[in-house]
């Protein structure tokens, strides 16, 4: 199997402005990919098998042998070992509605640091500071990519959202941010104090594709195109089953929402 994981459902469910989709079980596979869309007449997604040398082929082992896959059926138990093995530092939360195993992260990741735009006096209290510890792992790989590009600090507006009390299931385990599951990242800042602010500096347009060949940013500001080629160099690794930027729609415009879905086979990248 190669190429493209792209679909529009999951895409759809992904980071639409509320907290939480339904609850489910972090072992459950879902039965197939979302409903692929070719070159959609909608223009909302272009799916198609990409250039080969412009995209690393998924590993011999299939969608299974991707990092998001692997984190997104990670128990709770071989999670936390992971994270020992990486000396990722955190402290676990008590409890959080809807995730697995909540933590905070209490140091950078391979030097870079990620936290929300709260003071720094409220983030050890935010929930939104919050993330599932395959989210962490997650980063710890974005990390390795983003201090390549010298930057060494990413500004979330949110990682957890806790989902609504209302229909809850006690102990059932959200999705997206209400799992804790995904981050959105608008600025990225490098070494020398300078940014990458997705609002800024994407200069995309809605319903054109991201990465693969797809035109790039436009104006093609230093800024942007180092943007964008952060940004591709995250999606080509697949350590995210959702990436959504403000090519995807309005609400996304100034940040990229990054998703381990709990699996799923299936990539998006919009
Ligand atoms: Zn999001």
């Amino acid at each position: 199997m190669r190429g493209a994981w792209l679909g529009i459902a999951a895409a759809l469910a992904a980071c639409h402005g509320r907290s939480a989709r339904g609850p489910s079980s972090p072992a459950a596979i879902a039965p197939g990919p979302p409903r692929p869309e070719v070159n959609g007449a909608s223009g909302s997604v272009a799916v198609a098998q990409p250039p080969h040398d412009s995209r690393p082929e998924i590993a011999a082992g299939g969608p299974e042998g991707t990092p998001a896959f692997r984190y997104g059926m990670l128990d709770a138990a071989s999670c936390e070992a992971e994270l020992g093995r990486r000396a990722i530092s955190h402290v676990r939360v008590p409890s959080a509605r809807g995730v697995l195993m909540p933590l905070r992260l209490t140091g950078a990741l391979r030097g870079v640091a990620f936290h929300g735009v709260t003071s720094k006096a409220s983030r050890a209290t935010s929930p939104y500071e919050i993330m599932d510890c395959r989210l962490a792992l997650a980063l710890d790989d974005l990390a390795a990519i983003v201090q390549k590009h010298n930057i060494v600090e990413v500004v979330h507006m949110s990682a957890y959202r806790p989902p609504p009390t209302r229909g809850w299931t006690e102990g059932a385990i959200g999705k997206a941010h209400g799992g804790a599951l995904a981050l959105d990242a608008g600025t990225f800042v490098r070494k020398d104090g300078s940014t990458l602010v997705v609002e800024r500096d994407f200069h995309g347009r809605i319903g054109a594709s991201t990465c693969n060949g797809a035109p790039g940013p436009n104006p093609p500001t230093p800024e942007a195109v180092e943007l964008r080629a952060v940004l591709c160099e995250i999606a080509e690794a697949h350590i995210f089953n959702v990436t959504l930027t403000p090519n995807y729609n309005a609400p996304h415009r100034n940040h990229f929402h990054l998703e381990v879905t709990a699996g799923v086979r299936w990539f998006v990248v919009h």
